[in-house]
């Protein structure tokens, strides 16, 4: 028998891989970071099935998440994105996801790397949950959230980037007895 998480009991196989493959697993990629950071940001005020069920759309209309041409995306580009049934159309997230693009480019300019930057808040080493106990953000994700607005980042809260944190493996809040911990 698999142990995992609780809380994946009864999810769709996507949402299984999902916890499996990428939860709490650290990620050093920056189209990854910046893809987890977008998807994150589609996912307020909806349910994070949702977004992971739509992600191949997702990747299709945003270039595969090419943060350098989603830096340039125009009126017209918004507007088709408007009209994507495939993906979420909210005029406030596409816009915000061009802004971020723009701002991920200069902390890369400034650091060197997306992931240098991220990952200097934890000097590289990922947070391992001690305790079952449910968490929705921190004091590490209230400071990475100021440094992102700071930044030009848009559309972000605190909740936002601990859910963003843990899908990056900075934070790994897998239950003390899932085998994927
Ligand atoms: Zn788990």
């Amino acid at each position: 028998m698999i142990n995992r998480c609780q809380w994946i009991e009864g999810k769709p196989d996507y949402y299984v891989d999902y916890h499996d493959n990428i939860w709490g697993k650290p990620e050093h990629d920056d189209t990854a970071l910046f893809r987890w950071l977008i998807l994150e940001m589609f996912h307020i005020g909806l349910s994070w099935q949702l977004v992971l069920s739509k992600q191949e759309q997702f990747d299709s209309a945003f270039d595969n998440f090419d943060y350098r041409k989603i830096a340039t995306y125009d009126e017209q580009k918004i507007e088709a994105l408007l009209d994507d049934k495939g993906i979420i159309r909210h005029r406030g997230k596409i816009q915000a996801t061009i802004t971020n693009a723009q701002a991920f480019m200069k902390i890369q300019a400034q650091y060197g790397s997306f992931d240098a930057f991220i990952w200097s808040f934890t000097a590289g080493k990922t947070i391992i949950k001690q305790q079952d106990i449910h968490q929705t953000k921190s004091e590490l994700s209230d400071c990475v959230t100021k440094a992102l607005k700071k930044n030009g980042f848009k559309f972000i809260g605190s909740v936002t980037v601990y859910s963003y944190l843990q899908a990056i493996g900075i934070v790994n809040d897998h239950d003390i007895n899932c085998q994927f911990r």
